[in-house]
């Protein structure tokens, strides 16, 4: 199937964040089709005007899933709450088998690099501790 690229695959191969077989897939693809390159601008135009996270895309248009380096995200615990939330409902509730493959695959992946992970998270969380405010949620 080369004709099946989701928004949502789109917006990552723009981020380059898209896998590199589904990458080139989608280049191949996009030389003879004329759709596909209209839909690529319109998200290229979308992220220009500042929705640039891939977050804020899916809840645009409530789109499918997400991408290998969001998951591993989610994995680690470091997405913010809202895109959490998203994968999560993705995952359990519409239950996505893919999605769920994927998070098998990248839990043994993250079992192999622990340490090195970890260290990464670690400090994520520490650039991003000072922009978020995670305490709102409990004042209502
Ligand atoms: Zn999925």
């Amino acid at each position: 199937m080369f004709d099946e690229f989701s928004d949502t695959d789109l917006a990552a191969y723009l981020e380059e964040d898209l896998d590199a077989n589904k990458a080139s897939k989608l280049e191949a693809t996009l030389i003879n089709d004329k759709h596909l390159q209209d839909r690529l601008h319109t998200i290229r135009l979308q992220i220009a005007v500042g929705e640039h996270s891939l977050g804020s895309i899916w809840r645009q248009n409530n789109l499918g899933c997400p991408s290998r380096k969001t998951l591993g995200g989610y994995l680690l615990g470091i997405l913010p709450n809202d895109q959490k939330l998203f994968i999560q409902s993705h995952i359990e509730i519409r239950g996505c088998l893919t999605c769920q493959a994927n998070l098998a695959d990248l839990e043994e992946q993250q079992t192999q690099n622990q340490e090195e992970l970890t260290a990464r998270a670690t400090r994520y969380y520490k650039s991003s501790i000072g922009h978020l405010s995670q305490r709102r949620q409990d004042e209502s």
